[in-house]
């Protein structure tokens, strides 16, 4: 890899390719990182496992889980790699309480334009450290990192399901759920007028062995395989309409509130849901879909929502599973979350659709919020530069490091960073 990395004019690293967009391909050259897949070593007193970068999040859970140790932030998938949770910064839904991906991160060794790997901390090189976490790839290749686990007692959550009339009342309820570990709140984005934000809040807390009801205390860290549901074809364009996803936006509510209380759910189903359907993405048709995440200050969250879920219900064309979670305090020079709340949406992609991408970006800019890199795909530098002040500063670290040249994604150069 150190020979590749030096000779190539230019170059990003790939991890599992779960990014929406084209953060990690590079016309000219891609760094494959899949093969990078050792777990190396793992202190039961602190915690922390040494890992390469490609080792999957989902590998490590099926290694330690069983042992007590669970990943101390997830995204909403666990097939992603631990160079790419890295490089993204991920957030998971405890980014209130324990902030994102950086915070379990003890170092990373990190590929440099001349195939030389440095270690990076808080304590070796910051600067590099810091900008390398939420820098997308564009300070150099991850080879391996530290990181810290947390201990749980069981393979089960305690989820409580909350259903929300409108959008106040949904950012009361999460407000008021501030010391819960976990809450995510999934909203009917076509709802309208009185219905306007209505939503599903789910908290969860790991569930201790004395949560469980007797049959499962004897296994606490194991749950029965599932069977993997699948899409098996594209859906036809057709069926993507204003009253097929209103329907099902309806439905799934109408489910959900049918649930609410408190049940004891396993981990895959309350981290990742999406990852028991394979090629879920094909419900969107040939076309495929795109997505759009922002995240607005929480002084002007509840204001810059309510303008952005009234864009989307007027145009009809809303998504399958639109995410709301808040964040806690800034952290990292250039990572995603701020504080205040994030919006996730899907949408297939049809003339309309990029129309009203444009409108939504306009109103994030007015409120003061800004995008998340690992879900854009077509985002203009403009719109990027227009809602990040740190811009500045990650090009001038880029460029006095001799970056600029070497790191490049299509994304980069898209986006002008
Ligand atoms: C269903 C689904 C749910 C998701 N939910 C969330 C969520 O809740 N929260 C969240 O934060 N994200 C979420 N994501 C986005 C995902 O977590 C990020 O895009 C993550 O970066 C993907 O990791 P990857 O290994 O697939 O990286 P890739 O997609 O391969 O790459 C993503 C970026 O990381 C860089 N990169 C990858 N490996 C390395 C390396 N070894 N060294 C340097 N740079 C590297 C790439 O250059 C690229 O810029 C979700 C994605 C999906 C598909």
């Amino acid at each position: 890899m150190s020979t590749i990395v030096r000779s190539e004019p230019n170059l990003i690293a790939r991890g599992s390719g779960r990014a929406y967009g084209d953060s990690a391909i590079n016309p000219s050259a891609t760094v494959e990182t899949r093969h990078l897949n050792r777990m190396i070593r793992f202190d039961p007193s602190s915690g922390q496992l040494v890992a390469e970068a490609g080792v999957q999040l989902g590998d490590i859970i099926s290694a330690f889980l069983p042992h007590g140790w669970f990943p101390l932030v997830t995204p909403g998938t666990r097939f992603v790699s631990l160079g790419g949770a890295i490089a993204a910064d991920v957030h998971g839904k405890n980014h209130h309480n324990d902030g994102s991906f950086r915070n379990c991160v003890d170092w990373i060794d990190l590929m440099r334009q001349d195939g030389t790997i440095k270690r990076c901390s808080l304590d070796e090189d910051a600067e590099l450290f810091d900008y390398t976490l939420g820098g997308m790839g564009l300070t150099g290749v991850i080879v391996r990192a530290a990181i810290r686990l947390r201990p749980v007692e069981t393979a089960w959550i305690r989820q409580t399901t909350i259903s929300t009339d409108n959008l106040a009342n949904c950012m009361q309820v999460i407000e008021g759920a501030q010391n819960a570990t976990y809450s995510v709140a999934w909203i009917d984005c076509l709802g309208q007028a009185a219905n306007l934000g209505r939503a599903l809040v789910m908290l969860g807390e790991h569930a201790e062995v004395s949560d469980l009801p007797l049959d499962m205390k004897a296994a606490p860290l194991q749950i029965k395989p599932k069977k993997m549901r699948s899409v098996p074809v594209y859906l036809p364009a057709l069926t993507l309409n204003r009253y097929s996803l209103s329907a099902f936006n309806s439905l799934y509510y109408w489910i959900g509130s049918r649930k609410r209380g408190d049940r004891i759910v396993d981990w895959k189903s309350y981290f990742y849901p999406l990852d028991s359907i394979a090629g879920w993405n094909k419900i969107y048709g040939r076309k495929g879909f795109v997505q759009f995440q922002c995240v607005l200050p929480l002084e002007s969250s509840e204001s810059g929502l309510t303008a952005l879920l009234a864009e989307i219900a007027s145009a009809g064309t809303g998504s399958f599973l639109s995410v709301l979670k808040r964040f806690g305090k800034q952290s990292g020079a250039f990572s995603f979350p701020m504080e205040g709340y994030t919006l996730a949406l899907d949408f297939p992609v049809n003339a309309k659709v990029f129309a009203l991408l444009d409108r939504l970006d306009r109103i994030t800019i007015e409120h003061g919020g800004r995008f998340y890199l690992a879900k854009d795909s077509r985002m203009r530098s403009e719109t990027l530069h227009a809602s990040d002040e740190r811009i500045g500063d990650f090009q001038t670290m880029r460029e006095s490091r001799e970056f600029t040249a070497h790191f490049r994604s299509a994304q980069s150069e898209r986006l002008e960073l």
